[in-house]
């Protein structure tokens, strides 16, 4: 199997070239076409397998597939546990989209709001956030969901561990209902599960 087999487009496919990929792993020989599908997942992944890449280039291939004229609104939203994952995410978000003409950042808590909002004003494709960072600029109004088409949970079971839960569903109660939705966790629990209530089921999960 191929990146480009799995159908990303060269741009995208270059990039991961650039990375040194040789080869898809496993997850992302999976989650690629159910995404690329525009349908729900609920993925079993664990760290190291490969899973950031497996939602996050077929997300840019879709996005840069549709090339509308479109307002400086966020499309993609990618929540994560912690403030580490959401700087390692953004890091590769930014470095696969490189070829691309997509925008992306990380905002997280425990540092200055401001510079954050600055750069969310001139418009982002692709936000990865932490919950209760992503909530606070909600309600400063410096975030607009209105044409949002895909959300990520990124180590659901770690955001439900942290008390996350809360958080999520006011979030998820902010964003419209027609949107894709993706979920990966390296353990499902009933917590985890609710998490997911609504969203469609494509479910997979794959070896450690
Ligand atoms: P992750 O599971 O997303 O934390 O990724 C683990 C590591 O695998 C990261 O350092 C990635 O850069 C790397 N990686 C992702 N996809 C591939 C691939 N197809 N081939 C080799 N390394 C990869």
């Amino acid at each position: 199997m191929t990146f480009l087999n799995l159908g990303l487009s060269n741009p995208i496919v270059q990039a991961i070239e650039d990375s040194g990929y040789n080869a898809p792993t496993p997850i992302q020989t999976q989650a690629i076409p159910i995404v690329l599908s525009g349908k729900d997942l609920i993925a079993t992944a664990q760290t190291g397998t490969g899973k950031t890449a497996a939602f996050v280039l077929p997300i840019l291939e879709n996005f840069n597939q549709e090339r509308t004229l479109r307002g400086k609104r966020i499309r993609a939203l990618i929540l994560t546990p912690t403030r580490e994952l959401a700087v390692q995410v953004a890091a590769s978000v930014a470095m696969y989209s490189t070829h691309l003409n997509l925008t992306s950042m990380a905002v997280y808590g425990g540092v200055n709001a401001e510079p954050q909002k600055e750069r969310l004003i001139e418009g982002i494709d692709i936000l990865v956030a932490t919950p209760g960072r992503l909530l606070d600029l909600a309600h400063q109004r410096a975030l607009h969901f209105d044409e949002l088409e895909v959300l990520v949970l990124d180590e659901a079971d770690r955001m439900v561990d942290m008390g996350f839960g809360e958080e999520i569903r006011k979030i998820i109660d902010r964003l419209p209902d027609a949107r894709q939705n993706l979920l990966f966790s390296a353990t499902m629990s009933d917590d985890v599960r609710a998490l997911a209530e609504g969203f469609s089921d494509s479910k997979m999960s794959t070896p450690a």
